[in-house]
């Protein structure tokens, strides 16, 4: 149950983009074609919409599942109510960025250790039956090039400040 008095009900005007979230009607066309809506956890966004509507912010700062959008934008071509779902995904990093400036999304500790973020189990098999690796070839595979990247990563000050995050 949501207590009313408890959310922020103005919250959709501070996670807004071009078009209007105030039109999506909960339709779910925008994950129907998202590829990160198969990563782990999985983008939903739709949920998010959801969740910038009814001011659920302590729920929306907590998401870590934006910094999944792989910035493809299929979610913009497909809603039929132009709410510019991707958009809103920026939106939300943003803002939660702006209310928590000590946040590092998960996603970067996963770059650092292999160079890569978005492993997406279930287009392995797919990538393999037309003839490619089962994962995209990235930096990890070269130790020399991963380590310098790590060492670059290591020299910002903020993810210094919680090193722990990045240790094996
Ligand atoms: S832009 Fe992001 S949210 Fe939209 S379909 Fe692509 S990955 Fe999914
Ligand atoms: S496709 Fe558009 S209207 Fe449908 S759930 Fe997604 S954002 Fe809302």
């Amino acid at each position: 149950m949501i207590d009313f008095e408890e959310t922020n009900g103005t919250l959709w005007r501070d996670v807004t983009a071009h078009g209007d979230i105030r039109y999506c009607f909960n339709c779910g066309t925008c994950i129907a074609g998202c590829p990160a809506s198969n990563a782990d956890p999985p983008l939903l966004i739709r949920n998010l919409v959801r969740m910038v509507l009814l001011g659920l912010e302590d729920d929306l700062l907590d998401e870590d599942t934006p910094w999944s959008c792989v910035t493809c934008s299929r979610c913009e071509e497909m809603c039929p109510m132009g709410v510019r779902p991707f958009e809103i995904c920026l939106e939300i990093r943003k803002w939660q960025c702006k209310n928590d400036e000590t946040r590092i999304p998960p996603a970067t500790a996963e770059v650092f250790q292999r160079g890569y973020t978005q492993a997406v189990e279930k287009v392995q098999a797919l990538r393999e039956s037309v003839g490619l690796t089962e994962t995209l070839p990235t930096i990890s595979e070269s130790p020399e090039l991963l380590a310098k990247f790590q060492e670059m990563l290591m020299e910002i000050e903020v993810i210094q400040d919680v090193d722990y995050m990045f240790r094996s």
